[in-house]
């Protein structure tokens, strides 16, 4: 094994659709900040995927949101694990987190499972202004949604969200306070989107943060 890695239970997986679910794992004790990933996989198996920490610091475990993708080597098999399975754990990596000044308004724009970063920050600062604006398909992908303070879907092929359309064309559309800072999560066509109309509607690129899944 390599510094940083660990086998960890698996505690159970609650699943959410046909295609998402949460993995909750015995990994209370790995310190993170809202907003890291971690780097998994079935233990004995070579292939590792990164997924963001879904659950807040301090929870007696650790948890992700996973999406099941096509061919899914290894979001699928992680779904069919059961309590008990091991895992193979790394990290915690990565620099998509919260100022240390959070005295902030922040604008979390998701697309899909992108939502988990934000959910561990939600969780973790309850005094924190953070909004966030999920870009799903319909509004049955508005996961745990009551888990937030503030959160506006944004549906694009159902008519059953809080916005009908993108994210990007809610933002398009609607102001964003200059003064935010703004976390961009999920796929990248979305991210350079929504970053070039950030840019137009003059956010400085030092208030936009970004992580890319694919
Ligand atoms: C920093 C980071 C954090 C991530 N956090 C999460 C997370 O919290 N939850 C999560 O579900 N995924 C997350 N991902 C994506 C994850 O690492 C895997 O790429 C994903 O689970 C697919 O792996 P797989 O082996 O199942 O699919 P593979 O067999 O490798 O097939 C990959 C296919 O899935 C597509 N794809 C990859 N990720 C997604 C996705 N999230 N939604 C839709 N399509 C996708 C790819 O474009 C490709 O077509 C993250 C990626 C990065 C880089």
């Amino acid at each position: 094994m390599v510094e940083g890695e660990s086998v960890r239970r698996v505690l159970c997986v609650r699943n959410l659709s046909s295609k998402a679910y949460v993995l909750r794992i015995d990994c209370a004790d790995m310190p993170f900040e809202p907003g890291q990933h971690i780097a998994l996989g079935v233990y004995g198996d070579p292939d590792i995927r990164e997924y963001s920490i879904y659950s807040s610091p301090g929870a007696p475990y650790l948890e992700v949101l996973i999406t099941e993708t096509d061919p899914g080597m290894v979001s699928r098999k992680l779904r069919r694990l059961s309590s008990g399975d091991c895992v193979l754990v790394n990290g915690p990596y990565g620099f998509f987190t919260l100022p240390e000044n959070r005295d902030c308004r922040v604008l979390a724009v998701a697309t899909g499972s992108g939502i988990a970063p934000f959910h561990s920050m939600n969780g973790a600062y309850p005094d924190l202004d953070l909004l966030v604006l999920h870009g799903i398909r319909e509004e049955a992908e508005a996961y745990e949604r009551e888990d937030y303070r503030q959160y506006l879907s944004c549906t694009s092929r159902a008519d059953d969200g809080d916005f009908h359309g993108r994210v990007t064309d809610y933002l398009q559309g609607n102001e964003v306070d200059a003064d935010a800072y703004v976390y961009l999560c999920g796929n990248c066509e979305m991210i350079y989107a929504a970053y070039d109309l950030l840019q137009e509607k003059g956010i400085a690129p030092e208030k936009i943060k970004t992580e890319v899944y694919f």
